[in-house]
């Protein structure tokens, strides 16, 4: 069974991941990440959601409204909601899965609060587009998640760079894991300062039980993608058996973790250190997976492939089908697993369609949340990336 994803972690993760905690290991994370991202700071926080309502809190935005894509991870939308502020959706656009930029003006009123500009699945958000919003509305502050994109590069303009701070997930389906977490980073000393403050007033230190948890749950990552047991996993996940406890949403309400504020944890932090060093190798990978994918799957009727852009970082490489679930379950009777990534469109979900302050733009939305797949595009992919193209090949 080829896993849809596999997180890059090694001996190496297991075993910093082990040793004695330094005190200052959160610290270190946060000064290796900004280096790496080219920033002059980073915060870290225990959850990328948690990270984007304090900053949000820290912007002294409150009853305001922020514009968000229609098409991205449905926590963006809980954190505006959980600092007190409302999710502005934009429709997204065909050609990069992004949000249409040329529909953000219409979007904006005097309540406008800031706009968080995605570059999802690793595209880079087009920031010729978004400098002219940003003239047209200087005092408007933009918040770049680069969750799914870390340093991706729109004409050589590194995407985390462009705006008051950004935001990054690092989840063990993320481009690097800190097992959980996530951090914001700004090169906006003030900002910098207060949010950092604001987190250390508001965030308890992080339990035994929760360091405890984290590491169980390292430690269970391992088996889990052994190739015999992912299987095992996979055919429970099928039956319905797993479905509930691997949500990570819940179609019905807007909330967030029970330990989503409690700090990110030392070992958490050790991991996190030791994944930055493989960002380099893993980007390059993916960039290669992603050009192969492109070349090898040309010209096949039923999918349609998407972009090869300059800069991109490939979190994920999407293709869209007009019969997702029959080419899903075609796959996975051969040994490949592909993942619909996000399958929703967040205005039409019924905890966000019930909230009338909403505004509701999202018929490509909708589209892409109905059609498009995820290829495997990791590292161990690459002898075997011939058995996913051949899904398409015979
Ligand atoms: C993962 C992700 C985040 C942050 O997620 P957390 O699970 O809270 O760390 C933010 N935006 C996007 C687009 C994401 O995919």
């Amino acid at each position: 069974m080829i896993p849809r994803f596999k997180p890059a972690l090694g001996l190496q993760e297991l075993k910093a991941a082990l040793t004695w905690p330094q005190h200052d290991d959160v610290a270190r994370f946060e000064k290796a990440f900004a280096a790496k991202m080219g920033q002059k700071h980073a915060i870290a926080f225990p959850y990328g959601r948690t990270g984007l309502m304090m900053l949000l809190e820290t912007l002294g935005l409150k009853d305001k409204e922020i514009i968000c894509p229609a098409y991205t991870c449905v926590v963006v939308p809980h954190a505006i909601v959980f600092s007190g502020n409302i999710p502005v959706f934009v429709d997204s656009q065909e050609e990069d899965y992004n949000m249409n930029l040329d529909l953000v003006p219409e979007a904006i009123t005097e309540d406008t609060g800031a706009i968080i500009a995605t570059s999802i699945f690793g595209y880079p958000v087009d920031l010729d587009k978004l400098d002219m919003i940003r003239q047209q509305y200087p005092h408007i502050p933009i918040i770049q998640d680069c969750a799914h994109s870390f340093a991706a590069e729109w004409k050589g303009r590194p995407v985390q760079k462009e705006g008051i701070a950004a935001l990054f997930g690092l989840n063990i389906s993320k481009i690097i894991t800190s097992i959980f977490g996530g951090m914001v980073t700004t090169d906006n000393d003030t900002i910098a300062q207060k949010l950092r403050k604001l987190r250390d007033s508001r965030l308890a230190s992080p339990s035994l039980t929760k360091s405890f948890r984290r590491l169980f749950y390292l430690l269970a990552v391992y088996p889990t993608f052994w190739p015999p047991l992912y299987g095992l996993i996979n055919r429970l996940e099928r039956s319905g058996f797993l479905g509930r406890l691997v949500k990570y949403y819940d179609e019905n309400s807007i909330d967030m973790p029970s330990d989503y504020l409690e700090k990110m944890t030392d070992i958490e932090a050790r991991v996190g250190i030791q994944q930055l060093k493989k960002y380099d190798i893993i980007i390059n990978t993916k960039r290669h997976l992603a050009e192969l994918y492109s070349r090898q799957l040309h010209g096949i009727k039923e999918l349609q492939l998407p972009p090869i852009v300059d800069g991109a970082t490939y979190s994920h490489y999407v293709p869209r089908v007009k019969t997702r679930e029959t080419v899903l379950s075609k796959a996975l009777d051969d040994g490949v697993q592909l993942g619909r990534l996000i399958e929703y469109s967040i205005p039409h979900m019924s905890s966000y369609a019930k909230s009338k302050s909403i505004k509701k733009h999202a018929d490509i939305a909708e589209k892409l949340s109905i059609e498009t797949i995820n290829l495997p595009i990791y590292r161990n992919i690459l002898k075997s990336s011939a058995r996913i193209t051949a899904l398409w090949k015979r």
